[in-house]
């Protein structure tokens, strides 16, 4: 009996190391000198304790210590103080994080082989995204449409069929903070299930100044592909705060965090073979690099663009003024969807170089959330904040309900702060706190009603006790 569950034991410790070994062989092996994978360098030499060296480095130490003209006892009795460094403890020099998985055989591509079939239909990314965001009807269809034909390119491209050749879909989203841009394209990325990475504009600088290198943006992908790079190679990147990289009027210093920006994406945006480390934001002689092509990597850029109308009602005005179609000058000041008018033209008086919206052809905005929209946003959505509340307090066996005009009360109160949908959430949590807390303490509590008082801080809530009338705290 005893032999059996010895016999289990091995077979099940057997089992581990071979799951051991596999997952080790997903990994690229690194070179412990010069740092590169063993796809860049040839086969390694594997020395004990897991550290592999790369034929050209083995090769290179060996030519050190030939030129030298002394042997090895020489070298030492000269340097007393200093002994051959003992590899092994040194610990283990390439962390989880760093490693990059290797390049899928032929056989096991062809298996998971990107297929348009992977891709759903315009209609259907827009009717999976209706799910989760409310309004931007327009936005909705233009990125549906725009990722769509994206992926139809990357397909004719690594299928090299025909001479046309399609051109890459950038996209350029205007819209102000807390319409859902980042949501947006989060969403999409996780429906298409396709790698994303997000990142500020505010926070990239030309490389050698303080700040992350603009190419960090790769090396954020990547981790977010798990270091797959031909995962990676198919993902989205999203950089929000993109207005913020504007040209600076009227300054003689260097524009490291604006022009310059704009000028060093150039490149990325259109497609280069880009050299990131694995595991770490910045390269380093201690960081593994690889490569990642950007080629088909669909970036989408986010901002606000402050006072921006105000260069497009300038430029309508103008207009306007000339000619038999002289208007009103104040005809535009109260045009809600003027963002919709936004041209090239104007983005450039804004301070975006050319050759960077050259590299964005899709344009399209977000409106501004009012108060009937951040209400649909509180209790629409697939995952919306309300439907999370009451699955809180479900849990409870308590029923929790809103009045209607208690949730205008909460839309109304967000439309104040201006952060758009972005206020919902901290307002709610302000006034469930005290629910959350008090709930549970008794058992006889069967329903919640949160009214408009309770909300303007002139009443309580309506509290139903199991099979009882309605009960009005204060
Ligand atoms: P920004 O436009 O500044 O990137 P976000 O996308 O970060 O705004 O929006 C903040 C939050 O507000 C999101 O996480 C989401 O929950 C909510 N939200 C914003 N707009 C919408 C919308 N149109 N529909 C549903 N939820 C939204």
């Amino acid at each position: 009996m005893s032999e059996d569950k010895d016999l289990l034991e091995k077979e099940k410790q057997g089992r581990e190391t071979s799951d051991e070994n596999t997952k080790e062989d997903e990994y690229e092996k690194v070179c412990f000198m010069c740092r590169r994978p063993e796809s860049k360098t040839g086969p390694m030499i594997t020395l004990p304790q897991n550290i592999h060296i790369c034929t050209e480095c083995m090769q290179k130490s060996f030519d050190t210590m030939n030129n030298s003209n002394m042997n090895y006892g020489d070298l030492m009795s000269h340097m007393p103080n200093i002994s051959m460094m003992d590899l092994s403890s040194i610990p283990n020099q390439v962390s989880e994080k760093q490693r990059v998985k290797k390049k899928k055989k032929k056989t096991e591509e062809k298996k998971q082989e990107f297929t348009m079939k992977d891709v759903p239909p315009p209609h259907k990314i827009k009717e999976k995204l209706d799910e989760y965001v409310i309004g931007q009807e327009h936005a909705k269809k233009v990125i549906s449409v725009g990722v769509y034909n994206h992926y139809k390119r990357v397909l004719s491209a690594e299928q090299k069929n025909g001479e046309v050749e399609i051109a890459k879909s950038n996209m350029l989203m205007i819209g102000p903070t807390g319409s859902g841009k980042t949501y947006l394209v989060q969403t999409l990325a996780k429906l298409l299930d396709v790698p994303l990475a997000i990142t500020d504009a505010t926070s990239l600088t030309e490389a050698g100044y303080i700040g992350d290198d603009i190419e960090s943006v790769v090396s954020k992908l990547l981790a977010a592909a798990d270091n797959d790079v031909e995962r990676a190679e198919h993902g989205i990147i999203f950089i929000d705060e993109i207005d913020k990289i504007a040209k600076k009027k009227n300054t003689n210093q260097r524009d490291v965090s604006g022009e310059a920006v704009q000028q060093g994406m150039l490149k990325l945006l259109e497609g280069s073979d880009v050299e990131v480390p694995v595991g770490a934001n910045s390269k380093n002689a201690m960081v593994p690099l690889t490569t990642v092509n950007t080629s088909n990597i669909l970036f989408i850029c986010g901002g606000a663009f402050p006072d921006l109308e105000e260069i497009i009602k300038e430029r309508l005005n103008k207009k306007a003024a000339i000619g038999f179609q002289a208007d009103l000058k104040d005809k535009y000041d109260n045009d809600k969807n003027l963002l919709n008018k936004v041209t090239v033209e104007d983005l450039r008086m804004f301070g975006m170089v050319p050759e960077f919206l050259g590299r964005l052809p899709i344009i399209f905005t977000l409106q501004g959330l009012d108060e009937d929209m951040l209400v649909k946003i509180l209790k629409e959505p697939r995952n919306a904040i309300l439907k999370q509340y009451e699955k809180l307090l479900e849990m409870d066996e308590v029923k929790l309900e809103f009045e209607e005009n208690a949730l205008r009360a909460i839309a109304k109160k967000a439309l104040e702060k201006d952060t758009g949908a972005r206020a919902l959430r901290a307002i709610l949590e302000e006034y469930m706190l005290d629910i959350m807390y008090e709930i549970p303490k008794d058992d006889s509590i069967g329903e919640v009603i949160i009214t408009k008082e309770y909300i303007e801080h002139t009443g309580g809530p309506k509290i139903l006790l199991r099979g009882q009338e309605p009960l009005l705290l204060q």
